[in-house]
């Protein structure tokens, strides 16, 4: 077995290990960056076609969705001939100068950023991916992990297939060369009789440029227009920065095509049921962005709202956000029980790279870098902090300590998101299920104490989902929180119709 497959199984092996039913195995190993939360964002997809500045208009896309991804960043452009592509590891502002984008020529362009949640962080991994197949030069950038990885790329290594990688991408980029069909399109439809699991998709080939999402939907990715010219980006906010009009998300299940001959979609494959990310809304979009629909900031000021609902605190002399993401959650709870909101910490956003390190000690340090108390706010108060999720606890429990060494005579911790207790097979980076705080530790005054909280309050799933959709989940992935995956990892390759998607 080739080392890296090894390294494949391993990983897939130790994730089924925190599955339901595998609690016990204990197998799971896996080192993790460092950021305020213990959870990563993803990657985030952006492409355009029919533009005369398409790379640096993508250069200004995937400005918008750095926050999906830190590790590389990657634009793809085609003359209408040839395509050229330039991927480093670091912030899009650092990989790319006027030099740079001034080689990447042409009207079409596929853009990436990247957070690794499957294969590692080097430069290999980076996107968008190339490779020559029949058909001619084809690139393609990826959001999302498939749950089927290690037995479509063991199949693949059987029929000689090469990997220059370790990344999932990879396998769709070989997928869909591999097919035999009369069109891209067709060819893309077959791929997705394959890959199972999550993928919002930019490819872009001599003459053009396709969007495709997965059947259930779990990463979002949206259409829209400058001058005409059409656009597909992981976020909306995206396009506001580009001064793109909004014009609908690609469907789950859609590939959308733009050529030489106008647009076209189709929708070749539907799933028994969509699986939108609920995460999306709670923490991973900008605040900014429409996702699935919903504007996220309404949504997360709203989750606050209905919080206070579930678990207000009693007496309480100001409401602090953990910043940024738990500001408007903050907001919400702040104005439902109408007590005054304040800034009691402060984030710096000047740190680093230096502090995305996978070592414990630095995570501490790195916390008290990011965020730093206000005394003037938090001193002699009863002071409640709304974050919108604990994950391993290591941070919360930092600033915990931070609150109550300025003075305050009360700390209550309150989370805009049901308790994290189970891993993310769908594209997020999330540890391992016996070190999220909630797997461990049952009882809520068990986690206050851990945190050294004088109250712990987490939102309920059906408080998650009557904001989200009205009640009920239906559409919905709340995997991390119930255990229910939508799509089972233990996939291994299988024709379609063959198993069910469904758990
Ligand atoms: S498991 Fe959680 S983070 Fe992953 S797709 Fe489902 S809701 Fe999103």
């Amino acid at each position: 077995m080739p080392v890296k497959f090894a390294k494949y199984r391993t990983q897939v092996r130790a994730r089924r290990s925190e599955l339901p039913g595998y609690e016990h195995s204990g197998k799971l190993s896996r080192g993790h960056g460092i950021t305020v939360k213990d959870i990563h964002d993803e990657c985030g997809v952006f492409g355009i076609y029919g533009h005369p500045d398409a790379a640096t208009i993508s250069y200004l896309g995937l400005h918008a969705l750095q926050h999906r991804g830190q590790e590389s960043a990657g634009i793809a452009t085609s003359d209408g001939q040839e395509l050229k592509v330039y991927r480093q590891m670091g912030l899009v502002a650092d990989v790319f100068n006027a030099d740079v984008l001034k080689t990447l020529t042409g009207s079409a362009a596929i853009g990436h950023v990247r957070y690794s949640t499957a294969g590692s962080s080097t430069l290999l991994n980076a996107q968008p991916m190339k490779c020559i197949y029949s058909g001619g030069s084809i690139a393609l950038a990826h959001n999302g992990n498939l749950t089927n990885f290690a037995s479509l790329r063991h199949q693949l290594l059987a029929r000689g297939h090469l990997f220059q990688s370790s990344s999932d991408s990879e396998i769709l980029l070989q997928l869909v060369a591999a097919h035999y069909a009369p069109t891209l399109g067709d060819r893309v439809a077959a791929m997705m009789t394959q890959a199972r699991g999550a993928y919002s998709l930019v490819i872009l080939t001599a003459d053009q440029m396709l969007a495709v999402r997965d059947p259930h939907g779990f990463r979002p990715l949206v259409l829209g227009r400058l001058e005409g010219a059409p656009v597909v980006a992981s976020e909306t906010t995206s396009l506001g920065l580009i001064g793109a009009t909004y014009e609908r998300e690609i469907e789950p299940g859609e590939i959308f095509i733009a050529g030489p001959n106008g647009e076209t979609s189709c929708s070749p494959i539907k799933a028994p049921r969509l699986a939108r990310c609920v995460f999306e809304q709670i923490y991973f979009a900008r605040p900014d962005s429409v996702v699935f629909g919903r504007q996220v900031n309404t949504l997360r000021t709203e989750f606050g709202r209905q919080l206070a609902r579930e678990q207000p605190v009693q007496n309480a002399d100001v409401v602090i956000p953990v910043p940024d993401s738990g500001t408007p959650a903050a907001i919400g709870f702040a104005e439902q029980l109408n007590i005054p909101f304040a800034m009691g910490l402060i984030r710096s956003h000047y740190v680093g790279r230096t502090f995305i390190e996978p070592e414990q000690r630095i995570r501490h340090f790195g916390v008290k870098l990011k965020l730093a108390p206000v005394a003037e706010v938090i001193k002699d108060r009863v002071v409640v902090v709304v974050d919108d999720s604990i994950v391993r606890g290591t941070t919360s429990q930092k600033i915990m300590d931070m609150v109550r060494s300025r003075g305050a005579r009360e700390v209550h911790l309150r989370i805009s998101s049901p308790p994290t207790r189970w891993p993310c097979y769908y594209g997020i980076d999330t540890p391992s299920r016996k070190e999220l705080i909630a797997a461990r530790i049952e009882s809520l005054a068990d986690i206050a104490q851990e945190l050294t909280a004088d109250s712990v309050g987490y939102l309920s799933v059906e408080g998650m989902h009557q904001v989200v959709s009205g009640g009920g989940g239906d559409g919905y992935c709340d995997a991390c929180f119930t255990g229910r995956y939508p799509v089972s990892i233990e996939d291994q390759y299988a024709p379609r119709g063959d198993k069910t998607d469904t758990v």
